[in-house]
């Protein structure tokens, strides 16, 4: 009998549960690569050029490692499947568990003439049960939490045989919220030159964004060169060593600081190997803890780094398969408003923060995570966007983004959408702490000190206005009260010139500036 292993873009691992769970005797591998999802999505062009480069370099070192691998060119997944299953003489389908759901029930609505046996995922160090486990009868699932639960059970940097954290804290936050001083420049990251394979999918995403530009279809978001991103698991790691020698020791201090031309700073660049299962999160975790200690990195630093991946990474994949299928409707403040078009065109809004986050996604599909969600989603909630429409952007132009770790990120963390089952409160926030963490608006056309008038920076317009809108409900919530009692100090005609502000700026973005 065959057994036939669909191994899907995001599980390039050697060692994935499917794989792991038979031999390569009388076993052929699948690995499709289609067209299906691009042709009709406008997907950032880099991150088709990483998934399909990645998995055809996975191929040939599958190969080498033993198995029979088909990789298989379509623009209709489900009929290349089927014919596949029966020229193979298939006799049943082994899929480990897509980490995204609409994989799973796009899989489920084939209609396979073949049993179909789902392995539970190993590519997180939670498996979906252990999180519900753990989430099961708790009132509040905070990061916190989860996260300490995590250090222990998997311990990372405790105190030798002990229930305590290494240095006596967890949590070194306070430390790595630095303003960026004048000229602050990040080492410079490690970046690849394309080999053979990954040119010819260059040039494969060029035609099919050509396809899409003659047929009327808008065209691929972001530019598709220069790639330089790594592909198969070797560069990852180097990306990963490379981390270890030049940034790690740096990563605390200035993790939230936005710097104009510095897109990366000491930034991990990690996510895009993690989310595609080319490096594994505990050889990650374990590696930057026995460097961290032995070359004796700041602990702000190194438990920085381990908070993100073993705190932040599990909490947000578990939440999305806790939270289930409703979650990606959440619209707690009912907000609709369309994308200003600045957010598809990747620049032009002409605020220099956002402008240049919108650069650094254009050049290559990455944005660090305060201009994730200081900038952009913190946008998307003061100005009332549609937080399904705001998510489906996030997914489409980021190299890393993938649904499990979209929706809690951005309608959980970035747009309270969910009401607070995730975050304790909005993350919103006004010009004066792009001013503070950012260096963008010494060049910019507003004033972040003003609130009001053409020139006023147009976050503090739609701050103001937009805690003003949801008074009421945020007045109730704790840790909103300070800036809610501001508020109460404003007369109505400071009030009636914020609505006017706001509503004149939203006015010219949705004409496109
Ligand atoms: C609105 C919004 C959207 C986001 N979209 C994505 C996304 O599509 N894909 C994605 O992988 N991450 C996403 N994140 C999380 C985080 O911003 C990115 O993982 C991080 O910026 C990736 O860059 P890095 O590898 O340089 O990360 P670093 O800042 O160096 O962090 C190290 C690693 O920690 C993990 N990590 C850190 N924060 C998070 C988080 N909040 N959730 C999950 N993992 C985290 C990542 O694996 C990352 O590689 C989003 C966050 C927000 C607020
Ligand atoms: S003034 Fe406002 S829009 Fe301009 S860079 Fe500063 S925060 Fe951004």
């Amino acid at each position: 009998m065959t057994t036939g292993i669909w191994v899907l873009g995001d599980q390039l691992q050697a060692g994935q549960a499917a794989l792991a769970s038979a031999n390569p005797a009388g076993t052929r591998v699948l690995l499709i690569e289609s067209t299906t999802l691009p042709g009709r999505l406008a997907v950032h062009p880099q991150k088709l050029v990483l998934v399909w480069s990645a998995m055809r370099h996975f191929a040939v070192e599958q190969r080498q490692a033993g198995w029979t691998v088909d990789l298989l060119e379509t623009d209709d997944f489900g009929e290349t499947l089927l014919a596949w299953i029966g020229r193979e003489g298939i006799r049943e389908l082994r899929v480990m568990e897509p980490a995204d759901r609409p994989f799973r029930r796009m899989i489920e609505a084939l209609a396979l003439p073949v049993p179909l046996v789902w392995v539970a995922s190993n590519a997180f160090l939670w498996s979906r049960d252990a999180f519900a486990a753990w989430a099961t009868g708790r009132r509040q699932l905070r990061m916190e939490t989860f996260y300490r639960e995590g250090r222990r059970r998997f311990g990372v940097l405790m105190e030798a045989g002990g229930d305590q954290p290494l240095g006596e804290r967890w949590n070194y936050d306070q430390e790595n919220r630095r303003s960026p001083p004048r000229g602050l420049v990040g080492p410079e990251p490690l970046w690849f030159e394309p080999d053979a394979i990954t040119r010819e999918v260059i040039a494969k995403v060029g035609a099919l964004d050509e396809r899409r530009r003659a047929d009327g279809s808008c065209p691929l978001p972001g530019d598709l060169e220069p790639f330089r991103w790594g592909v198969t698991r070797a560069q990852a790691l180097a990306v990963l060593e490379h981390f270890i020698a030049t940034r790690l020791a740096g990563f605390g201090p200035y993790q939230d600081a936005m710097v104009g031309g510095q897109p990366t700073l000491w930034h991990a660049l990690l996510s895009p190997y993690l989310n595609l299962g080319l490096l594994q999160p505990l050889e990650v975790i374990q590696r930057l803890e026995e460097e961290g200690l032995a070359r004796g990195v700041p602990l702000a630093s190194l438990e920085g780094v381990i908070r993100q991946i073993l705190g932040w990474r599990e909490y947000t994949h578990g939440l999305y398969h806790w939270f289930g299928e409703d979650y990606a409707a959440s619209n707690h403040f009912g907000h609709q408003a369309p994308l200003p078009p600045f957010f598809e065109r990747l620049g032009g809004s002409g605020m220099a923060c956002m402008d240049t986050a919108l650069a650094a996604i254009r050049e290559l599909g990455y944005a660090h995570h305060i201009q994730r969600l200081m900038l952009l989603a913190n946008y998307g909630l003061i100005a009332g966007l549609e937080p399904a429409a705001l998510t489906d952007w996030f997914r489409r132009v980021f190299i890393d983004g993938f649904d499990w770790v979209m929706q809690t990120n951005v309608l959980g963390m970035g747009l309270f959408a969910d009401g607070g089952r995730l975050a304790s409160k909005p993350y919103a926030a006004s010009g004066s702490y792009i001013n503070r963490m950012g260096t963008h608006c010494k060049g910019c056309r507003y004033d972040p000190k003003q609130r009001t008038g053409p020139v006023a920076c147009p976050f503090n317009a739609l701050y103001w206005d937009f805690l003003e809108r949801h008074r009421q409900e945020l007045a109730a919530n704790p840790r909103m009260a300070l800036v809610m009692k501001q508020l109460e100090k404003f007369a109505e005609a400071d009030l009636a010139a914020i609505r006017t502000t706001a509503a004149q700026h939203r006015s010219t973005m949705a004409g496109g500036v």
